[in-house]
C-alpha cells in the first residue's frame, strides 16, 4: 500500500491511502480533469520529471496549441 502524506499548513498531517486510479491532473487552460494512466505517471518518472512541473492538456486544448 501506497499512502499520500501531506502538511495542513499548520502542526497536522493527513496521511491518505493512495490508489492508482486516483491520480489526477487538470489541463492548464480549461480546468478539465484528467485521470492519470499508470503508463503516464511511469513516463513522467522516467524522464525524469517532477509531478509540479508536469502538465496535461485536455484533447480539445492541445489541438488548439499545437495549431
Ligand atoms: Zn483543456
Amino acid at each position: 500500500m501506497l499512502y499520500h502524506k501531506f502538511s495542513l499548513g499548520d502542526s497536522r498531517t493527513l496521511i491518505a491511502e493512495l490508489y492508482e486510479d486516483e491520480i489526477i491532473t487538470f489541463c492548464p487552460t480549461c480546468g478539465k480533469e484528467h485521470q492519470l494512466e499508470p503508463e503516464e505517471i511511469a513516463d513522467i518518472i522516467n524522464r525524469g520529471s517532477d509531478f509540479v512541473g508536469t502538465s496535461y492538456f485536455c484533447n480539445g486544448c492541445y489541438i488548439k496549441v499545437v495549431k
